[in-house]
Parts: C-alpha cells; sequence; structure tokens
C-alpha cells in the first residue's frame, strides 16, 4: 500500500556541455533529441520501446550522461531498482554533479526498500546544491529515509523522533506525516497518528493511502462507523483500485458490526456489550469459589513456567475486581475443576467459532434456568503459547493479556469491549496493557454486585 510520494524529476534540457566545449552542437542536439523522443515515449507508457531505444541510442553516444539518466528513469517506472541506480551511479559518473541523477538514485533506493543506501545521494544532493528550491524538503526527506532504517530495526521510538524533526524542517511535507503517522500507529497511538492523517490529507485530500488508513485507525479504536465514513470517501476516490471489491466488503462487515454494538466506549463500563437481552452470563453462588485446573504445560512447544505464573496474576487480577465476591481454589484434576485451562503450541487449536484472531479460547458451557441470568457451568480454556502471527514464543507480557482476556470470557463477559484500552477489546491490540482497565473492572463488577463478599478474603 504504502508507495513513494517522491515523484522522480524530469530534466531540463541544457546548453552547458556545449558552453564547456568538450562537445560539438550537433552532438549536443542529437542527445536532447534522443532524450525527447525517450520521454514522450515513457509519457505514454512505452517503457520497454523507451528502453530499446536508449540503449540503440547509447551504443552510438556511450558518453552521454543525459541519456544514461533517461534509461534510468524509464527502469524506475518499470520498478527495475538496481538496474536504474546503475544507470543513475552512471550519468553522475560522466557528468558531475548532476543534480536530478542523483535525487532519483536516492528515490530508487527508497522505492527499492533500501534506505540506508539512499541517505549518501541525499547528502550528496545537499551538499552539492545547499540553496535548491527543495533543500528543505530534501533535508526532510534523508530523515525520512533515516527514521524507516531505523524502523526495520524496530527502534520506533527513535524513528518517532527522527520525524518529529523531519516535521519541523517540512512542515506541511506528505512522506513525513505519512511516515509519522506509520510510527504512532505501531507505537500503540492511534490518536497521534490520526492527528497526522487529519494534517496529510489537509494537504493532499486524495491521498488514497491515508484514507485506507484512516480508517484503519478508527477500526482499531473501536469507532466502527468512523471507520465506514473513511473507507467510503477512499471508494469515492478510488472506483477502479484493484482492492475496491475488498474496500466494499469492508464497509458492510462494519456497517453490521457496528449494528451490533451496544456499548458506548467512553461509557463507565460495557455491560451492555456482554449481555443478551440484559442478562448476564456468571457463575452461581453454589459453585463459588471455582475449582480451578491448570496444566503445567508438558511437553507443549513454547511453554515456559512464567505462563502459568501470568495465568494466576491474571486470575487474582478478575478475584480483586470482584471485591471478595468471587473466589477460586485450586484442584489437584482436570475432572474436579470447573474451570480449567490448558496451553497448546498448534494455531489451530485456539480457533474459536466467532472471532478467529484471538491467542486464545474459552469455551462457556452454561445453563439458562430462565432466571434473570444465565448460570455458568463450566469454562475451558486453551491458550496459544506461540504468536499466531509471527509463530515466535509469546512475550511474559503478551500471555498475560491473554490469560486477562480468556478469563475475562470465563467469569461471564460474554463479549467484547469497544474501546482499544480495555483487556476484552475485541482484537488483540498493542493499545492495551496487561492490566485490566477500570471499564474492565466496573464491568465484571457489576455482573457479581449483588452476591454477598465471601468470608475470607481472596487468594492473594
Ligand atoms: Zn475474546
Amino acid at each position: 500500500m504504502l508507495l513513494c510520494a517522491c515523484s522522480f524529476l524530469a530534466l531540463e534540457l541544457q546548453t552547458q556541455a556545449v558552453a564547456q566545449g568538450y562537445k560539438t552542437q550537433e552532438e549536443v542536439n542529437a542527445e536532447n533529441r534522443a532524450a525527447k523522443k525517450a520521454e514522450s515515449m515513457m509519457h505514454s507508457g512505452k517503457l520497454e520501446d523507451a528502453i530499446f531505444f536508449l540503449n540503440g541510442e547509447l551504443a552510438a553516444m556511450p558518453r552521454s550522461a543525459i541519456l544514461h539518466f533517461e534509461l534510468g528513469n524509464a527502469h524506475l517506472r518499470l520498478r527495475e531498482f538496481t538496474r536504474a541506480i546503475e544507470c543513475y551511479q552512471q550519468a553522475v559518473r560522466l557528468r558531475n554533479p548532476f543534480p536530478e541523477a542523483c535525487l532519483n538514485a536516492a528515490y530508487a533506493c527508497i522505492d527499492a526498500g533500501m534506505e540506508l543506501q539512499a541517505i549518501p545521494w541525499f547528502h550528496k544532493y545537499l551538499r552539492e546544491n545547499p540553496n535548491a528550491s527543495n533543500a528543505k524538503d530534501v533535508e526532510a526527506q534523508l530523515l525520512v529515509a533515516h527514521a524507516k532504517a531505523q524502523m526495520k530495526e524496530k527502534r520506533n521510538f527513535d524513528a518517532k523522533q527522527t520525524l518529529e524533526r523531519a516535521l519541523q524542517i517540512s512542515p506541511s511535507s506528505e512522506i513525513v506525516l505519512f511516515a509519522l503517522a506509520r510510527v504512532r500507529s505501531e507505537l500503540g497511538d492511534t490518536q497521534g497518528a490520526i492527528h497526522a492523517y487529519e494534517e496529510l490529507l489537509r494537504v493532499n485530500p486524495r491521498h488514497s493511502s491515508a484514507l485506507l488508513n484512516m480508517a484503519e485507525c478508527y477500526q482499531t479504536s473501536g469507532q466502527l462507523m468512523k471507520a465506514v465514513t473513511w473507507l467510503k470517501k477512499y471508494a469515492a476516490g478510488n472506483p477502479n483500485a484493484p482492492e475496491i471489491g475488498q474496500v466494499h466488503n469492508m464497509i458492510q462487515a462494519l456497517t453490521e458490526k457496528s449494528s451490533e454494538q451496544k456499548s458506548d466506549p467512553q461509557a463507565p463500563d460495557y455491560c451492555g456489550a456482554i449481555s443478551e437481552a440484559g442478562r448476564f452470563y456468571r457463575w452461581p453462588p453454589n459453585r463459588l469459589p471455582i475449582k480451578v485446573w491448570v496444566s503445567m504445560g508438558e511437553g507443549v512447544p513454547g511453554y515456559k513456567p512464567e505462563f502459568r505464573v501470568g495465568f494466576f496474576d491474571a486470575l487474582n487480577s478478575w478475584m480483586k475486581a470482584g471485591q471478595g465476591r468471587l473466589q477460586y481454589m485450586l484442584v489437584n484434576s482436570k475432572e474436579q475443576a470447573d474451570l480449567t485451562a490448558e496451553w497448546t503450541g498448534d494455531p489451530y487449536d485456539v480457533k474459536p467459532t466467532g472471532h478467529n484472531v484471538e491467542q486464545g479460547v474459552c469455551h462457556l458451557a452454561s445453563v439458562d434456568r430462565h432466571k434473570d441470568f444465565i448460570e455458568i457451568d463450566r469454562a475451558d480454556i486453551r491458550i496459544l503459547t506461540i504468536d499466531r502471527q509471527s509463530q515466535q514464543p509469546l512475550s511474559d507480557e503478551e500471555m498475560k493479556k491473554t490469560c486477562l482476556h480468556e478469563l475475562g470470557h470465563s467469569m461471564g463477559l460474554q463479549g467484547h469491549s469497544t474501546n482499544n484500552h480495555d483487556i476484552m477489546f475485541f482484537s488483540m491490540s498493542n493499545t492495551n496493557w496487561p492490566v485490566l482497565s477500570r471499564r474492565d473492572k466496573a464491568t465484571l463488577f457489576m455482573i457479581y454486585q449483588n452476591y454477598q463478599p465471601l468470608m475470607s478474603a481472596q487468594h492473594e
């Protein structure tokens, strides 16, 4: 999706060579004619023809910097980056300085994803053209290249600082704003990302990647109708985009999902989102304390004893949110337990029916006795020890979040929050912390508030 916003430079044909006296006027005229012809071929999209033509001309005029430059442009448009860079290098060898070739070489490196190689080209350009009208933009582009290299090394915080410097130099640069928005998203600062996209869309209201990413930000933060608004803007501006079908499907899916949403992400709790026709799922009083059994994870790929510790931390957090109304006890075997937890290294083991993006699954068995709540009979949790996407072992922090989330389901929170700072938010997110939010606690408490606080203090 990410396109480089730097369009490459066309050349102003020049007569410098004649003035310097090492070419005849005829030679220069022939060069200029060939360059013009190649440009018009490229202009009408005949890139292969232009390359064929330029190679022919270069056979006759091998020392023509302009023609090497034009050949580089044709390769760049065909996204043949290595060839393009070689051509620009040759052009600069034959005529130095050659600012346009120098900058296009930098852009070709960036388009090729080789940000570090772009940096010396930008430096050379700035050294040779310190007073150019685009010097500030180029300086900002140089910083963006730095920031992208930092992001590749997962140094997102450093990248954010680099981009903030770039923004001071070039406050309305599209590529700076776009990169800044992305790094803020990466850091979990969805609101900050939205601000950067807003700024960018003020500069260029048709920036299609920004429109799409804006929708994604609102989706991440649970504001589905706002996400739909941005997707519609994208669809209106890009009716022939290759992914337009996908965008229309998204609009439909999010609209449906949004009409199911019963809770305001800013309300003090999200009881509406986790109850069915006003009734909560909950453990009946006669099943308390809940009998818990947790597997030791023997032989499970990726399992670490720390995961079990994280599980109990998570369980204790929910007990605490119940303010003494909930309690559990450990039992020695799975058969004796009402709440079980097991570990798996196989993503297919944790594919629940509805949402298949979670790192775990909680199967809840319930009994409806037509009272004002639905009784939980048992809960069986299964947790994935490796990251679903990267296949790497889960960090202790991610594991704690997963345990908190699945245990939330097991305590009766049968649904998801629409606020991305809640542990019960509906997708794995880097915006929530491995602790219960105020709203998570308030929601759990709402379910059990009428229970008598149990005699003894809760575990730990
Ligand atoms: Zn869930």
